[in-house]
């Protein structure tokens, strides 16, 4: 059990992508965003009940915005009261049913207020993840004297990989390993290869769940545990990590291409300027990295 003075934090980015979940209610319409919610809810009250100190946070990650499920802004500030009788009475744990009221009132707020129009479909993930990265900053710096946190991201991915969010999501993740924070990813559909490096970098357990239903099993089991509890525990094994990187030209996923040697961009086609930092090529060109074939014939 962790001691009064350790604070752990867990943040939770669920993928709420509507269309993505719009077509998986077509397909399948046992497992929906609400059974989703439902589990993370599960997973987040147990984080909360297991230890006095343990906090949580829960991000939605929409196509459109990032937005706080919980703490919520509104909780916080002013109605207070009126949230507080609301869900005192059925001797249930107050913080947990403030926090499961939080969840599916900024859930619905949130899906209210969107409309989808069609050339912006994929999940602002990236942005989510820095937003996350924020907010434990932040709740770190408010810590008394002596009080340690431990925090840890968990990202419940739907829809597939943005090849165009591949510079800020690496940026992100190199922010994350210097800061300590482990990202574990729980991948609903498609695997995607940047939270398979996300999850390798700083060390956290990715996992593409075999059944969609059984969610609440699979966050409990495997997610739930900290790190020094994991390592008693026999966990899936290591994911197979796709360490392509995105070209900066087309945001490709490429094996070989040519990189900068000064901003170390990367371009799946030779190109006699730097688009990155405009450097010409003229210096740069015996520093190029070409691509394996050429070299061969050379
Ligand atoms: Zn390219
Ligand atoms: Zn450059």
């Amino acid at each position: 059990m962790a001691s009064d003075d350790e604070i752990s934090l867990l943040v939770i980015v669920v993928d709420v992508n509507p269309i993505w979940w719009g077509q998986q209610a077509q397909r399948e319409s046992e497992f929906t965003l609400s059974k989703c919610l439902d589990s993370v809810m599960v997973l987040g009250n147990s984080h909360m009940a297991m230890a006095r100190t343990n906090k949580l946070a829960v991000i939605a990650s929409h196509c459109q915005d990032s937005h706080f499920l919980y703490p919520s802004n509104k909780l916080q500030g002013g109605e207070n009261g009126e949230e507080n009788t609301s869900c005192s009475g059925d001797g249930k744990y107050e913080l947990l049913s403030i926090a499961n009221n939080s969840i599916a009132e900024e859930m619905r707020n949130l899906m209210l207020k969107t409309e989808v129009r069609g050339n912006s479909n994929d999940t602002l993930l990236a942005g989510s993840l820095a937003k996350a990265l924020c907010y434990i900053n932040r709740v770190s710096k408010e810590m008394e004297v002596g009080q340690e946190t431990k925090s840890r991201i968990l990202v419940i991915k739907a829809a597939e990989d943005c090849a165009l969010q591949y510079m800020n999501f690496m940026n992100v993740i190199f922010a994350a390993q210097k800061q300590n924070i482990l990202i574990d990813a729980c991948v609903l559909d498609m695997d995607s290869g940047l939270l398979q490096q996300a999850c390798d970098i700083t060390g956290g357990l990715y996992l593409k769940i075999p059944q969609k239903a059984a969610l609440a099993q699979y966050l409990l089991w495997v997610f739930l545990p900290d790190t020094e509890q994991r390592s008693q525990l026999l966990l899936p094994p290591r994911a197979h990590v796709d360490y392509r990187a995105a070209c900066f030209c087309h945001r490709n996923l490429i094996e070989i291409g040519y990189v900068c040697s000064v901003c170390l961009s990367i371009f799946c086609n030779f190109s006699p300027i730097c688009t990155t930092c405009e450097t010409a090529f003229k210096i740069q060109l015996p520093q190029m990295v070409k691509p394996k074939k050429k070299k061969v014939k050379l």
